[in-house]
């Protein structure tokens, strides 16, 4: 039977429990335990599918093609174990199914409640989710005092009841302030967050402090006394330069013998090999060279909406032994005030995007990048905007669009695919558009690609498997105008029917995916596209 700790969060969000759980989840496989994962999500959402990445950050997109909490991404880059739709709940969800089983009147009369009903689906998507695996880390999103958050705090606490104290564990995550007026560390805080949570009958096992320094000794104790937890079971995590410090840094004060301890799972479990992450962290702090990447967005003040994309650069240049700096672009800026600052950049990547917001920006920057041969990755968003401005600009379609921008384009190089297959093909049929929900290309599909190119000498094979989540698509009517300029189809998917990366003939290295190959980067395996992206840019860099 699986073991299931739960992580809840005090005092602020945005503590990084994700990244605490996703480590110690690291840490207890290399003790050759499995594990899983699952994130709950208070709001009422369905999923953040819809959610704008200033509200929510990123949408993390699963193998089987679920919009998800960008916490699932930090599953992923710690863990073996591939996350999917059950991996991420919502209040939203929740609701949603226990209304329609009262539609169906499956509860046969009864008065439909917050206790037993939605916490019994709650328990039962919990359980649903463990997937054989011997521990579930479970993480609830929010913070302890929430309103929203009280139906997951409940049935963890019934859960616990069910299953035992050797079967469940709660880990506590709190801040713990530096005040610098005072020279003083403060634990009231995490005395007051605490006592929270027991008052809803949730007695935390472990607490982890984030603070700015180590805690001393005689904080620990103090809150160690206050919320009744044991001492070495205070632990304290510190800020770090970076978040694949965290697995050691944890393991070094204990967190994984007493967890281990606690849920009996000492005989089962082999001691911690970490030489992988040590090794990551060591290539890490020691870079041999040093790139500067553009990346064109328009979520440039927030880092949480391209955290992925982050993140594979990161993994790229540990791969490749290369300090990345991102330089975050405002598009709109390019759009109104040109390409200047892009000629100092060692290569330019624009990712995924949606809306007409700073596109002609987006474009520009690819024309910039395709003219003076400097590296460029176009992922999503960023590969049909380097579609559109070829066909402006060398394929002789001035006013070339995605019918995401310009519905009644002449040259609509990039449209939803039903624009084309209609065989009336009037442009009048453009305009219904279609439902924001639950319409996109969604999640791990076949790619095939051709030999001879740089997408296969990146990937090595012929068939690959990356995740989608877009609506639009290349336009398959107007591509052989493209190609016969020198525009090169590098992958298509299964059928052949879509085009899925794309290249330049002539250009160092001109890279454009539908997909987004950010999903599956890791810090221990990098993705090769990435690399030879960084490579790209290294050998820019080198020739200037
Ligand atoms: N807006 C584009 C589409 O829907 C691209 C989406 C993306 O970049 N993820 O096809």
């Amino acid at each position: 039977m699986a073991r299931y700790i739960f992580v809840t969060g005090g005092v602020v969000s945005s503590l990084g429990k994700g990244i605490a759980s996703a480590s110690l989840a690291s840490i207890l496989e290399s003790r050759g335990l499995s594990v899983n994962l699952q994130k709950l999500d208070p709001y009422i959402n369905v999923d953040p599918g819809t959610m704008s990445p200033f509200q929510h950050g990123e949408v993390y997109v699963t193998e089987d093609g679920a919009e998800t909490d960008l916490d699932l991404g930090h599953y992923e880059r710690f863990v073996q174990t591939t996350m999917s739709r059950k991996s991420n709940i919502t209040t939203g969800s929740i609701y949603a199914d226990v209304i329609a089983k009262e539609r169906r009147g499956d509860y046969l009369g009864a008065t439909v409640q917050v206790i037993p009903h939605i916490t019994d689906e709650i328990k039962s998507r919990i359980f649903n989710a463990a997937n054989g695996a011997d521990v579930v880390m479970v993480e609830i999103g929010g913070t302890v005092g929430d309103i929203e958050s009280l139906p997951f705090l409940e049935a963890i606490r019934q859960i616990r009841m069910e299953l035992g104290a050797q079967n469940t564990l709660f880990i506590h995550l709190t801040l713990v302030p530096f005040l610098s007026a005072t020279g003083e560390i403060k634990t009231k805080p995490t005395q007051h967050s605490v006592k929270e949570l027991r008052s809803i009958g949730i007695q935390p096992d472990i607490i982890i402090c984030r603070s700015k320094q180590p805690i001393p000794e005689s904080d620990k104790k103090k809150i160690a006394l206050f919320t009744n937890v044991e001492e070495r079971a205070v632990i304290s995590s510190i800020d770090l330069k970076s978040i694949y410090e965290i697995p050691e840094a944890l393991h070094k004060q204990g967190l994984d013998n007493i967890v281990i301890e606690k849920l009996n799972l000492t005989s089962q479990a082999k001691p911690a090999d970490l030489s992988d992450w040590h090794e990551v962290v060591h290539r890490l702090k020691h870079p041999k060279k040093e790139v500067n990447i553009g990346l064109i967005g328009k979520y440039i003040e927030l880092m949480d909406a391209y955290k992925s994309l982050n993140e594979a650069l990161i993994h790229a240049g540990i791969h490749t032994l290369t300090k990345v700096n991102i330089h975050y672009l405002d598009s709109e800026e390019i759009e109104k005030n040109g390409t200047e600052a892009l000629a100092a950049l060692d290569a330019i990547l624009i990712p995924g995007g949606f809306g007409n917001r700073g596109i002609e920006g987006k474009i520009k920057a690819a024309q910039f990048a395709r003219e003076n041969k400097i590296p460029y990755l176009g992922i999503c968003l960023g590969m049909q905007v380097a579609i559109i401005e070829f066909a402006r600009h060398v394929a002789d379609m001035p006013t070339a669009n995605s019918t995401e921008f310009d519905l009644h384009t002449a040259y609509p190089v990039v449209g939803l695919i039903t624009e084309w297959t209609d065989v009336s093909g009037s442009k009048e049929k453009r305009s219904t558009g279609s439902d924001l929900g639950g319409t996109m290309r969604l999640g791990g599909q076949y790619c095939r690609l051709s030999m001879g190119t740089k997408a296969y000498e990146s990937y090595q094979k012929e068939g690959i498997i990356e995740r989608h989540r877009h609506r639009y698509e290349v336009n398959n009517t107007l591509i052989d105008q493209l190609t016969a300029q020198g525009l090169i189809v590098s992958g298509r998917s299964q059928d052949g029917n879509l085009v899925e990366m794309i290249e330049l003939k002539d250009h160092p290295w001109f890279v454009g995916c539908q997909f987004h190959p950010e999903f599956t980067s890791t810090p221990r395996k990098g993705h090769p596209l990435f690399m030879d992206f960084i490579k790209a840019a290294i050998e820019h860099h080198e020739h200037l």
